[in-house]
């Protein structure tokens, strides 16, 4: 009962100050998406990342379309319908940007990157943008392509100066939150935000956060578009009637596999994402609740809860950051009494994709979403990383985790 009240309140909510029904509800980053609909509106600048691209002026007149109305596989394919190998170049072709340099550097990214799976991700994506109007990044299912937060691609000040930045509206936290859930990557004792936040950065500085960032936004179009299912795409159809049928037919990825489900958790995490929904009851929950409902289920962090889209898109972050870049995740389980900065760690578990239950339906979702031979050799992967739970973490303790607190 609750759960369709819950439902009811999302969709009225999407709806909020608008007749129509909003192009994204119910869309993975739906809150986000709806900040960034005012990049649709206008007619602005955005080059090619390659000279001469031949795919330029179809994904140039797609880019900007809010209702994708024109945008079908036929007039802007996906990367992997156009017989191409996937590689720095083709990629490029692919790409608009708002200011050169984000395609000189994001050539410079794709140079650097030795992951076969990563490319072969850009399959499901009929385009990727890059600009400093989108904040923070998102796949958009009307275009079928993803928009990345240029702020991921500046290496000097002289660029970053060059970028008039819209505020990334997510981080207006809630300070009533008690019990919530943190995460980072780490490898060779180094976290991927440790040198992003240096003045001057390299692309190895950049790499790896570009590269969970990928990971995350290409799985969104995955979802949807698994590369062994092109065939049977109607090709005439906009990208979001195709969308909207793959949804409904259970079609989808995150349709096919397990939710992390446990009611109690389930709402409080729609809470932490959407606090107008807050009830006295939705927005309670325990660390005893936490060890209960949220360490042994599936979900990676609280943002799993929001739609099955979401879950899917953090198991494969997680998934393809330790299998093939070998960066180990951490998760904490936080406290805090006041506000953000009296925090503290009650429980820590790194790696936890490799917990059994996780790892499994991570492995489901591979086979579903990857050709069977890649799926395959991905799945017998070995990795050195092993589990490691800590629970009930005294707030004195001197542990070092995953970074310095
Ligand atoms: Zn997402």
């Amino acid at each position: 009962m609750k759960y369709s009240i819950l439902i009811l309140l999302i969709s009225l909510l999407a709806s909020c100050g608008n007749k129509k029904s909003s192009p994204v509800a119910g869309e993975p980053h739906q809150n986000e998406i709806e900040q960034n609909l005012g990049f649709f509106d206008s007619n602005k600048k955005l080059a090619a990342a390659k000279l001469g691209s031949p795919y330029y002026s179809a994904i140039r007149n797609c880019a900007l379309q809010k209702l994708g109305e024109g945008c079908t596989p036929e007039k802007v394919p996906l990367l992997g319908m156009k017989g191409q190998e996937i590689n720095t170049k083709f990629v490029l072709e692919n790409t608009i940007v708002s200011h050169d340099f984000l395609a000189k550097n994001f050539e410079e990214y794709l140079n650097h990157i030795d992951n076969k799976y990563l490319f072969a991700l850009f399959a499901s994506v009929s385009g990727i943008i890059i600009s400093d109007e989108i904040s923070a990044s998102f796949y958009y299912t009307p275009t079928g392509m993803i928009y990345l937060n240029a702020s991921y691609l500046w290496k000097t000040q002289e660029e970053y100066k060059k970028l008039i930045f819209k505020k990334d509206g997510r981080y207006s936290r809630d300070e009533r939150k008690k019990v919530f859930t943190d995460w980072d990557f780490v490898k060779d004792n180094k976290t991927i935000y440790s040198s992003y936040s240096k003045k001057e950065r390299t692309i190895s500085d950049i790499k790896p956060v570009l590269t969970r960032l990928l990971f995350h936004e290409l799985t969104h179009a995955n979802d949807v578009y698994p590369i062994n299912e092109f065939d049977t795409l109607d090709k005439s159809k906009s990208y979001y009637e195709l969308r909207t049928s793959r949804y409904e037919n259970k079609e989808m990825v995150s349709r096919k596999i397990v939710y992390p489900e446990t009611k109690k958790a389930w709402e409080y995490a729609i809470f932490l994402i959407y606090g107008e929904l807050e009830t006295p009851e939705s927005h309670e929950f325990s660390i005893e609740d936490f060890y209960s409902d949220f360490v042994p289920n599936i979900g990676i962090i609280f943002y799993s809860y929001i739609t099955n889209r979401e879950h899917l898109a953090m198991m494969m972050e997680n998934y393809f950051m330790l299998f093939t870049e070998h960066f180990e995740s951490c998760t904490y389980g936080k406290f805090r009494e006041n506000n953000e900065k009296d925090s503290q760690i009650f429980w820590f578990q790194k790696n936890r994709i490799l917990q059994t239950n996780i790892l499994l339906e991570a492995r489901n979702a591979i086979e579903l979403m990857l050709p069977t031979e890649m799926a395959g050799e991905l799945n017998s992967m070995n990795t050195v990383f092993s589990l490691e739970t800590h629970e009930n973490i005294a707030p004195d303790s001197e542990r070092q985790f995953c970074k310095n607190y």
